[in-house]
């Protein structure tokens, strides 16, 4: 059956399709391999991901998103109709509507364009924008209809957003363009001064998620890790553990913490009293960071829990946001060019 609706979470690190009814169908990296000549698209997703450091140079591989903008425009917009057609097919009659979730901080012309892309993808006239936040909370469950204080705090490659919202409006925002990729860099520089080891990114990453923690862990975990050594050049490997990690991303996750604060400081003395009930819910990949939450209580004072699959939220939510577009409507600016780029 073909999909009637269809959520898109166009996000720095990964891109999600959600289909109602179906759930989560497409989960891949927002990367597009290029070949060098004439800019022809040669792989787009996982694929284009696994030639990351292994193709020869007529061949580039890139993460069009990469820091929470569209950095590259066009690549974008490739990359979104082949994700789109991956689900929708070439050739449909009845053609769905879509929702895009794109973030913060994009221009309207940007927007634009991220919607033509989606439209000449096949999705119905017009397809539809949603602030990153909101598609976040209603993906989380938040109840965002009531007129309650709810904030979230999505953090994911690319960047941190934290919203408070009260009856499907974003009531105050704050973003930051560090999230897991900075924290992957730092993890870099860390290893290179205290283990004289060139690692790469993905070697980071890995070291993040295998056996990084945001408040130092009981149980230290361990794990190899390969790179070169700076000083001979030639391959090594060092043992590395929890307290490298935690000790690299301090700084970076001070930055996380600052913008949740400044958002709990610039709401609304009634909304911040419906927050300290409720707590702050985290979404996106860089929320699955063990511990972050337990530091995120720490540093605020106020309970902070992890969404259920919080790596899905904003497509779920955007999927979701698809029946409300009534409301959603209502009470974001009219003018829906200027909505994303206002909060
Ligand atoms: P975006 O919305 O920018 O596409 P995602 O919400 O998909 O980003 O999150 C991607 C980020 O989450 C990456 O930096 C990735 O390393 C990080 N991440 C994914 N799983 C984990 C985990 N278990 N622990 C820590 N970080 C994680
Ligand atoms: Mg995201």
């Amino acid at each position: 059956m073909l999909p009637k609706r269809i959520g898109v979470d166009l996000g720095t690190a990964n891109v999600l399709v959600y289909v109602k009814g179906r759930g989560i169908v497409i989960n891949e990296p927002s990367v597009v391999a290029l070949a060098n000549r004439d800019n022809t698209v040669v792989a787009v997703g996982r694929e284009a991901q696994e030639m990351m450091g292994r193709v020869p140079g007529s061949i580039s591989v890139i993460r069009p998103m990469r820091d929470g903008v569209i950095a590259d425009y066009l690549i974008t917009e490739a990359m979104l109709r082949y994700f789109i057609q991956k689900v929708i097919g070439r050739l449909n009659l009845i053609k769905p509507e879509v929702m895009v979730c794109i973030p913060a901080g994009v221009t309207s012309v940007e927007q634009r364009a991220v919607r033509d892309a989606a439209e000449q993808a096949g999705g119905r006239r017009p397809v539809h924008l949603v602030p990153e936040p909101l598609a976040a909370a209603i993906g989380a469950r938040i109840p965002v209809n009531s007129p309650s204080g709810n904030m979230v705090v999505d953090i994911g490659g690319g960047r941190t957003e934290a919203a408070v919202i009260s009856m499907y409006g974003i009531v105050v925002s704050e973003s930051v363009r560090v999230a897991g990729d900075r924290l992957d860099d730092a993890i870099v520089a860390y290893v290179k001064r205290r283990y004289n080891l060139l690692i790469g990114d993905r070697t980071a990453e890995e070291m993040k998620v295998t056996i990084g923690a945001a408040v130092p862990l009981e149980q230290e975990l361990k794990m190899d890790v390969r790179g070169r050594d700076q000083i001979s050049g030639l391959p090594k490997t060092v043992t590395v553990s929890t307290s490298d990690v935690t000790a690299a991303i301090q700084d970076a996750l001070a930055t996380i913490v600052s913008v949740v604060r400044t958002v709990l400081e610039r709401t609304p003395p009634e909304l911040a009293s419906d927050v300290i009930d409720r707590g702050i819910v985290l979404t996106g990949g860089t929320a699955l960071l063990r511990h972050l939450d337990i530091l995120l209580t720490q540093e605020t004072g106020i309970p902070c829990q992890v969404a259920e699959n919080p790596i899905d939220c904003v497509a779920i939510g955007a999927g979701v946001a698809l029946e409300y577009l009534d409301v959603i409507k209502r009470s974001l600016p009219t003018e829906e060019e200027t909505l994303v780029a206002s909060y």
